[in-house]
C-alpha cells in the first residue's frame, strides 16, 4: 500500500487544525482519580481477598510490585543467591499490568519473543508472535514458581510508609494491611500505567445502568472470559465504550461481536497498523533457540530502534517497520547532506508516508466512508501510541457497531441513562471505560506512598523538579533503594521488559556486591547524579512529548512536559548504547558513582 504523492505544507496544516480541536487548559486535570464515591471501579474482581497476621520481621530484600519488574529481578536475586526477598503487590496474584487487564483481546503488543521475559531461563515457548493475555499472566506464575517468590510474597497489600532508618541501615515498611517490618535494601517497580482514570465528563456519577474501566473487566455482568469466549451476557445489550486508545482497540472487536448495539465513542482516532500475528511454529522455535537466543533478539530489536545499525531484523513488525525507513530515507541523502535539520526532515517525510498508508488502510477497510473518514488520524506516528490490529477496523462493518465521533471534543454528557455527544443522547445499558491510566503526575502519587529517607528528605520533595537519578535507578539521599522504570536509563518504549531486565540484572549486582563485602548501605554521589541528569539533558529530547503532537499522555495532554515528566527522558546516544554502557559499568565492578559504606 506504497502512498508517493502528498501535499506536505497541507498535512502540517491538517495536523495543526487536529491538534488545535483537542487543546485544553486543563490537561491532566481533566480526569478523574478514583477515590471516595468512584473507589469502587479499583475493586479486584478477580481474587477474594483474604486475611492474614501482620508481618513484623526483617528481610534483605523487599520489592514493591508483582509485575515483571519484580519478578524478574526477585529472579536474578534469587540466581545470584539471595534467598530473603519479599515482593509487595496489591493485586491478588503476581502479573501487575497482566494481573488486571483481563479484557477481552488483551494481548502484547510487541513480539513475545522480546516482550515477555526470561524465555530461556523458564523454557517457555510463547505460543503466538503477539501472545495473548492469558499466556502472558501464567508466564508470570510460572516465574513466581520457578524462582520460589510467592513463598513470602504478601499480595493484596499497598505500602503505605517507607522510611529510612539511618541508625540501623535498613528500610522501615508499613503497609495498608498493618504489616510494619524491614529491609536492609528496598526496589520498587510500581509500574507506569497502573492507576486507572476516568474521564471527568459531566454527570459521570448520575449513570444508573453498569459501567467499569477496562483494567477491572467484569465478566460476571458480560459473561466469557479474558481467553475469547463469547460474552454471552451482552447478548441483548446496548454497550457504550469511551475511548479509542491502545486498550480500546484490542477490546472493540470482541464487543462488536458480542452487544446487540456497540457505541464506540472517539476523540482522537489511533492509528492502526497491520498486526500480522500468528503461532509460533515449534520447529522454527527450536532451531532459533540456541543458548543465549533470548538476548541476541532483546540486542536486535533494540538495535532496530532510533539510531540503530542492525544488518538484519529479527522480529520484523510494525516497531522495527518505523525505524527501518527512517534509515533508509537518512541513507538516501548524500554523505554532505546529513546535517541535523536534514535527518529530521527525512525523518518527517518518512512519518508522512506512513501516516497516509495507515490512513489508506482504513479507506481499505471500513466500508461506510464516513465512518471511514473519521477513523483516520492526523499526527505524526509517534505522537500517540501506535497501535496494531487486524480486526479494529473491521469491527466498524458489523452491523450493531456504530463509531461516534467528538470531533476532538470528547463526550459531552453522561446521563441516567446514556451518554451525550452533540446533543444527541445515546440510551444504553452499560459504559466501559477504557479511558487510560495516570500518567505525567507525581511518581509518589501514583505509588500511593513517599519515601523518607536519609534526614527525613521526601522523594516527593527531591523530585519536585523533576525526576533525578543514576541510570534511572540509584537515587541521591535515598540509600539502598532502587526504582525500575525506563526513564533516565534506556527509555525504550517499545519494550519495557528491556529496560526492566537490565535494571533487575544491575539490582541484584549491586545487592550482592554489598553483601559479599559487609557493607550496610550503598547511594549514589550527588555529583555522579548531578552528572548523570546533565548528560540525559543533553540530548536531543523526543518527538513523543512535542507540543506540535496531538494532546495525549506522552505530552502531557498538550500542556507540554510538566516537572514530573520534563527529565523522564533517556541516554542521549540511544538505547542499544545505552545498555552497552550499562553492561561494561556492571561488569568492570566499580560501579562508578555509587558509594558504599
Ligand atoms: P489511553 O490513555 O491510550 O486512551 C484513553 C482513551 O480515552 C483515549 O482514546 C482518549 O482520547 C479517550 N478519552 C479520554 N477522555 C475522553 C473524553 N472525555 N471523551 C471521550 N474520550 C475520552 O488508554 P489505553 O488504556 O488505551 O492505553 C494506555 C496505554 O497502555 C497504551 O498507550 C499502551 O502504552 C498501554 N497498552 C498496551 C497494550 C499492549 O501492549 N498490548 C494494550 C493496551 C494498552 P484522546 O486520545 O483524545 O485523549
Amino acid at each position: 500500500m506504497a502512498v508517493t504523492a502528498f501535499d506536505k505544507e497541507a498535512l502540517r496544516r491538517k495536523y495543526l487544525e487536529e491538534r488545535d480541536k483537542r487543546l485544553r487548559p486543563d490537561g491532566n486535570e481533566q480526569y478523574l482519580r478514583l477515590r471516595g464515591r468512584l473507589a469502587h471501579y479499583l475493586e479486584d474482581p478477580y481474587t477474594p481477598r483474604t486475611e492474614r497476621e501482620p508481618k513484623t520481621d526483617h528481610k534483605t530484600v523487599v520489592f514493591i510490585g508483582g509485575g515483571f519488574a519484580g519478578l524478574v529481578t526477585g529472579a536474578r536475586l534469587k540466581e545470584a543467591g539471595v534467598e530473603d526477598v519479599r515482593i509487595i503487590e496489591k493485586g491478588g496474584d503476581f502479573g501487575g499490568t497482566w494481573y488486571w487487564n483481563r479484557y477481552p483481546g488483551a494481548q502484547c503488543d510487541t513480539a513475545s519473543f522480546v516482550y515477555m521475559p526470561l524465555l530461556e531461563e523458564t523454557g517457555h515457548m510463547p505460543t503466538e508472535k503477539y501472545a495473548h493475555a492469558p499466556e502472558i499472566l501464567e508466564h508470570c506464575h510460572r516465574i513466581g514458581k520457578q524462582f520460589g517468590l510467592y513463598d513470602d510474597a504478601l499480595f493484596h497489600t499497598e505500602v503505605e510508609h517507607l522510611e529510612w532508618d539511618e541508625t540501623h541501615s535498613r528500610w522501615r515498611i508499613r503497609t495498608n494491611r498493618g504489616d510494619d517490618f524491614t529491609a536492609q535494601f528496598v526496589a520498587m517497580g510500581v509500574g507506569p500505567l497502573h492507576v486507572p482514570k476516568l474521564p471527568g465528563i459531566p454527570g459521570i456519577e448520575s449513570f444508573r445502568g453498569h459501567s467499569f474501566h477496562t483494567s477491572r473487566w467484569d465478566y460476571d455482568y458480560t459473561g466469557g472470559d479474558p481467553s475469547g469466549a463469547p460474552m454471552e451476557g451482552l447478548a441483548g445489550k446496548r454497550v457504550a465504550i469511551i475511548g479509542t486508545g491502545a486498550t480500546a482497540v484490542q477490546c472493540v472487536p470482541h464487543l462488536a461481536r458480542a452487544c446487540r448495539e456497540l457505541y464506540v465513542f472517539q476523540r482522537t482516532p489511533s492509528s492502526v497498523d497491520v498486526r500480522d500475528n500468528r503461532p509460533t511454529d515449534p520447529e522454527w522455535f527450536a532451531r532459533i533457540a540456541t543458548p543465549g537466543w533470548q538476548q541476541r533478539w532483546l540486542d536486535n530489536f533494540t538495535a532496530n530502534q532510533a539510531g540503530g545499525t542492525a544488518r538484519e531484523d529479527l522480529v520484523m513488525d510494525g516497531w522495527t517497520d518505523i525505524s527501518r525507513r527512517v534509515r533508509a530515507k537518512v541513507a538516501g541523502l548524500p554523505p554532505a547532506e546529513r546535517a541535523p535539520e536534514k535527518v529530521l526532515a527525512a525523518f518527517e517525510d518518512s512519518d508522512f508516508e506512513k501516516m497516509e498508508e495507515i490512513r489508506a488502510r482504513v479507506d481499505s477497510i471500513v466500508e461506510d466512508r464516513e465512518t471511514a473518514r473519521k477513523l483516520k488520524a492526523w499526527y505524526r506516528q509517534l505522537c500517540k501510541r501506535p497501535c496494531f490490529h487486524d480486526e479494529y477496523l473491521q469491527a466498524f462493518n458489523t452491523p450493531g457497531t456504530h463509531l461516534v465521533d467528538t470531533d476532538g471534543k470528547g463526550v459531552e454528557r453522561i446521563t441516567g441513562t446514556g451518554v451525550v455527544v452533540a446533543g444527541r443522547e445515546y440510551e444504553v445499558d452499560c459504559i466501559v471505560y477504557a479511558s487510560g491510566f495516570e500518567v505525567g503526575t507525581e511518581y509518589t502519587r501514583r505509588a500511593g506512598y513517599d519515601l523518607t529517607g536519609r534526614g527525613g528528605a521526601k522523594l516527593s520533595g527531591y523530585w519536585a523538579e523533576g525526576m533525578r537519578t543514576l541510570h534511572g535507578i540509584h537515587v541521591h539521599g535515598f540509600p539502598n533503594a532502587f526504582v525500575v522504570q525506563p526513564a533516565q536509563g534506556a527509555n525504550l518504549i517499545s519494550n519495557i521488559p528491556h529496560n526492566i531486565t537490565e535494571s533487575a540484572r544491575t539490582i541484584a549486582t549491586i545487592v550482592k556486591h554489598a553483601l559479599d563485602h559487609g557493607f550496610a548501605a550503598v547511594e549514589v554521589g550527588k555529583q555522579a547524579e548531578d552528572a548523570w541528569v546533565e548528560l540525559l539533558m543533553s540530548g536531543p529530547g523526543t518527538l513523543m512529548r512535542s507540543p506540535d503532537c496531538t494532546p495525549g499522555y506522552y505530552n502531557n495532554e498538550g500542556t507540554g512536559a510538566g516537572p514530573h515528566s520534563w527529565l523522564n527522558v533517556g541516554y542521549p546516544h540511544g538505547p542499544s548504547a545505552y545498555f552497552r554502557y550499562l553492561d561494561e559499568w556492571r561488569e568492570s565492578g566499580e560501579y562508578a558513582g555509587l558509594e558504599f559504606r
